[in-house]
């Protein structure tokens, strides 16, 4: 038989025991969310079937007339959707359209202005590691010690000194919002490009409800999958004047073919994105996440820079004698999954570090309210006042498997579609 389950049963099995996990389990990791079903058909279509190098109209292969069709859609929405001059919409992820930028618009050892991973920035930042900080030359910007909010004084010393080609900004572990305008100021006034990853925030930017950085940066990249709640990948946004340089940094600078399927599940996203209905789901996730805010402070708990204006929050647990790492072991053995995260001026380690960091686009993706915000915060606090108590753990998890069943999630056969 052709069906999964005959063909493959390992995976099979593997894939609903997923399936499950998602399903009776809460989901609190920032950066991700549960598409919907029409998105998930787009990505697992015949699409993926497909050879088409080059761009819509300009291919290297035959019998692209229809994925050309695809590609043009979500070319167009995501222009519409941001106000945007130019699109391309085939990086294969969010590190992958980062790169494209750095290639379209820098020589090697050129120098960068970057958010610090260990204040909020992402690895594809200048963490030395990563392709962007050994091929070039970064310098790092945070938060300031008070207030835990960007320090934008701070950015315009750096660049004045370090004169970098590029500035840089956007987060993934920052719950406040990026006055874009002001790093567009800096970058403007020492002749940098700027450059915006509004990878964590574009669901929240497409719905109004924070500034759009499209108006003043040269190029701005987002993953699709996080508050924008589409397929897994990337896409990269510039000025008319980039776009030769842009196009040709993605391929065949960087890749070959575009992940088709992938692509006509980001024209879903982004025609889904347009919508009244994605504006009242992003308002939701916002007040979801101040609802946990106000309840976990209320408990006890200090979040860095003292609340939230988006979809997460980021909690120092050593203030309740705890490390992140104990924090996201006990609350996984209960069934709610976060991940362990520095936090500004962490004196603790990566792996081990002072913080966690929460989110709620998931949750509200599955229909959940400021009242079932408030019993999810409930449980956190009970597991993390003991996190060592194993019955205890085990009795959440069943309480939070049948509070899951009001809750359906998009995809799952087994429930009624909610987005
Ligand atoms: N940029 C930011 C700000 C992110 O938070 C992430 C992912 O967490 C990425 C880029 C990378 O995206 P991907 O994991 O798709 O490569």
């Amino acid at each position: 038989s052709r069906t999964l389950p005959d063909r493959d049963p390992d995976v099979f099995e593997a894939i609903t025991a997923e399936e499950r996990r998602q399903r009776d389990e809460l989901e609190l990791i920032a950066s991700e969310n549960y598409t919907s079903r029409a998105v998930m058909e787009a990505v697992g279509s015949v699409l993926t079937n497909k050879y088409a190098e080059g761009l819509p109209g300009r291919r290297y292969y035959g019998g692209c007339e229809h994925v050309d069709t695809v590609e043009r859609l979500a070319i167009d929405r995501a222009k519409t959707l941001f106000g945007a001059d130019h699109a391309n919409v085939q990086p294969h992820s969010g590190a992958s359209a980062n790169m494209a930028v750095y290639f379209a618009s820098l020589e090697i050892g050129d120098t960068v202005l970057a958010m610090d991973l260990a204040h909020g920035g992402h690895l594809t930042h200048g963490m030395p590691l990563n392709y962007s900080g050994r091929w070039y030359n970064t310098i790092g910007y945070g938060l300031d010690r008070q207030t835990e909010r960007i320090d934008y004084d701070a950015i315009a010393r750096l660049a004045r000194e370090h004169k970098p080609k590029l500035i840089l900004a956007g987060a993934s572990a920052y719950s406040r919002i990026i006055e874009f305008d002001r790093i567009a100021e800096v970058a403007r006034e020492v002749g940098a490009v700027f450059f915006v990853d509004m990878a964590h925030i574009a669901g929240l930017v497409a719905a109004g409800l924070h500034p759009n950085p499209v108006p003043e940066a040269d190029f701005v990249t987002t993953t699709t999958h996080k508050t924008l709640r589409g397929p897994r990948g990337g896409i990269v946004l510039c000025k008319s004047d980039w776009a030769k340089k842009l196009d040709s940094a993605v391929f065949p600078g960087l890749q070959g073919g575009p992940l088709e399927h992938v692509i006509a599940g980001k024209a879903v996203c982004f025609g889904e994105a347009l919508s009244d209905d994605f504006k009242a789901y992003c308002s939701q996730v916002i007040a979801n996440a101040r609802t946990l805010g106000e309840e976990l402070t209320r408990a006890g708990f200090r979040l860095i820079s003292g609340g939230t204006d988006n979809h997460l929050i980021l909690v120092d647990v050593t203030t309740k004698g705890l490390t992140g790492k104990i924090a996201e072991a006990a609350l996984g053995r209960a069934g709610i999954t976060v991940n362990k995260n520095l936090i500004p001026f962490d004196p603790r380690k990566p792996l081990d570090p002072s913080g966690i960091r929460l989110g709620t686009p998931a949750l509200t993706t599955r229909g959940m309210k400021e009242d079932a915000i408030r019993q999810v915060a409930s449980w956190i606090v009970t597991i993390l006042d003991a996190p060592d108590d194993t019955p205890l753990a085990a009795r959440v998890r069943g309480q939070i498997a049948e509070f899951s069943r009001d809750y359906p999630v998009p995809a799952d056969a087994s429930s009624p579609a909610v987005a």
